[in-house]
């Protein structure tokens, strides 16, 4: 196999990003990501990660769901081994501990603000090769506190496991910080969502509802959504952006 250029102070374990082909969701995959978060998903236009067994560990959501509602939060980190893990990280309040220093590490507070860059980009190009378009309505707005703050770690795991290592480096910082918990080169999905039954599945597609249905379903989840990032406020500090 030849070397590839500039790997060579990366360690071993650390993951690559997806290739076009691997970033399909297959049917499979939307049953593992529907057992993963307990409820019907819906969508998922990609797959953001993968574990080394091929399970997913990121659902890449539309910027635009199928209910018309703008979803600024692209890259939503799915196993459970992993959001468990990245949530003892908040309770121990490495959150705080980020927004600080981005205040006084100039360096860092630079490579978070290009990693914001990154996480539009990225949207913008999944939204576009998905058919989504372009979704004005959250231009410029990421999710997980970017540019400036850190809200929600997961938002930033989910952007480093689907982008690679070096685009989010706090993202990055707290996958290292879970590493007793789990790391790229290993499996641990076994025993980590039930997959006996049948998979909360049933409406899934974009089809089989109704439209009104869906947006019922979609402002639970915007509400959903809003009572979390007030609880994030809360933990994060609260003062207005
Ligand atoms: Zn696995």
């Amino acid at each position: 196999m030849p070397e590839t250029p500039g790997t060579g102070g990366q360690p071993a374990e650390r993951h690559e990003t997806l290739d076009a082909e691997q970033r399909v969701p297959t049917e499979q995959d939307l049953d593992t990501l529907s057992r993963q978060l307990g409820r019907p998903v819906r969508d998922v236009v990609e797959i953001g990660a993968r574990c080394v067994c091929g399970n997913p560990l990121v659902a890449t959501t539309a910027p635009r769901l199928s209910s018309g509602i703008p979803f600024p939060t692209t890259f939503y980190l799915s196993h459970p081994v992993i959001t468990a893990a990245v949530s003892r990280l908040e309770a121990a309040g490495l959150m705080a501990e980020m927004t600080e220093r981005l205040e006084s590490d100039e360096e860092l507070a630079a490579a978070y603000r290009a990693a914001h860059e990154d996480y539009l980009a990225a949207r913008d190009a999944i939204g576009a090769r998905t058919g989504v378009g372009e979704v004005p309505e959250i231009a410029g707005v990421t999710a997980g506190g970017m540019p400036n703050r850190v809200k929600c770690l997961h938002v930033l795991v989910g952007h480093s496991l689907s982008a690679g290592p070096g685009a989010n480096p706090l993202g990055d910082e707290a996958l290292e910080g879970i590493a007793e918990w789990w790391t790229a080169d290993r499996c641990y999905c076994e025993g980590a969502w039930a997959t006996t039954g049948e998979a909360p599945n049933r409406d899934r597609s974009r089809h089989v509802k109704t439209q009104e249905q869906q947006d019922v379903e979609a402002k639970k989840h915007a509400r959903a959504e809003a009572r979390r990032r007030r609880a994030e406020d809360g933990s994060g500090g609260g003062e207005a952006e």
